[in-house]
């Protein structure tokens, strides 16, 4: 009997595309994440390091809330850290919709939505740590005008 029915995540394609459109590189690892990635570290002193922030709820918040790191920063802050693709593909978050209020009147403007949006970029570590740029808003900022958007209506 087949118990088992396949779930598209997102659609077949490549690593790239699903690192650049589908998944969430940039929010700060789950406690669970961190627990999976403390296995996939060499080094004894990253491995440690790793499984204390996802034992430890204290000094998890405090290193997220301090470095909001995203997937990139843990490379950097563990560097014996090897991740299989399978891995990221599977135990990633998908990336998730944001909302934005429609700024325009259909009286004024028939037949268009306009939003207005600030660009999110702020450093971490109280201003001391890497540039972070939000997802949404500096892709929607760098965007060519023309560029299709996908997106839906929430009433
Ligand atoms: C109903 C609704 C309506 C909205 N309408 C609008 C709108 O009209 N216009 C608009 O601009 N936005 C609006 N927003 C917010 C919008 O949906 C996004 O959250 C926002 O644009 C950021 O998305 P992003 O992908 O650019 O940033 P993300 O990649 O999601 O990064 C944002 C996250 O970065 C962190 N962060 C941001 N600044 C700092 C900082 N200084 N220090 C530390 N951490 C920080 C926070 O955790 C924040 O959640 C709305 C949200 C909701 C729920």
């Amino acid at each position: 009997m087949k118990t088992w029915e396949r779930f598209p995540k997102f659609p077949i394609c490549t690593l790239h595309t699903a690192l650049s459109r589908y998944l969430d590189i940039t929010s700060p690892p789950t406690r669970s994440f961190l627990k999976i990635l403390a296995t996939q570290a060499s080094n004894h002193s990253h491995k440690e390091g790793l499984e204390n922030l996802a034992n430890d709820l204290q000094m998890y918040e405090d290193w997220k809330h301090r470095k909001r790191p995203n997937l990139l920063e843990i490379l950097e802050e563990f560097p014996s850290l090897q991740i299989p693709a399978a891995l990221i593909l599977t135990q990633l978050p998908l990336l998730q919709q944001r909302y934005y209020s429609i700024s325009s009147s259909r009286a004024v403007y028939p037949g268009e939505i306009h939003a207005t949006i600030a660009v999110v970029k702020y450093r971490s570590q109280g201003g001391k740590g890497p540039l972070h740029e939000g997802v949404c808003s500096s892709w929607l900022n760098r965007i060519a005008s023309g560029t299709t958007v996908p997106c839906f209506v929430r009433m």
